[in-house]
């Protein structure tokens, strides 16, 4: 049985292969949910889903897509967003 703290389902169960051909159960933090547009609420591709501390060391390029609003709205609503300006 794992120490209390570990019964949780707070935290994601992992199964390691480690050295001597055995398996062994790890615990790792649950990753954020993927981000979402801000017009429509679809899924943003080019956007990882990683933990904050693995996100601080990456390089803003892999981030978020290197348009306008990128990060932010969907190609599709980043597009309806310019041309509405415009008009
Ligand atoms: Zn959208």
């Amino acid at each position: 049985m794992p120490k209390p703290s570990l019964r949780s389902r707070s935290l994601r169960r992992v199964f390691r292969k480690v050295p001597g051909n055995r398996v062994s159960l790890q615990y790792k933090k649950k990753k954020p949910k993927s981000a979402r547009c801000g017009g429509c609420g679809a899924v943003l591709k080019g956007v990882p889903r990683e933990l904050p501390f693995r996100m601080r060391n990456m390089a803003k390029t892999k981030k978020r897509p290197e348009r306008p609003f990128g990060g932010v709205l969907c190609s599709r609503c980043m597009r309806q967003q310019i041309v509405s300006k415009i008009r």
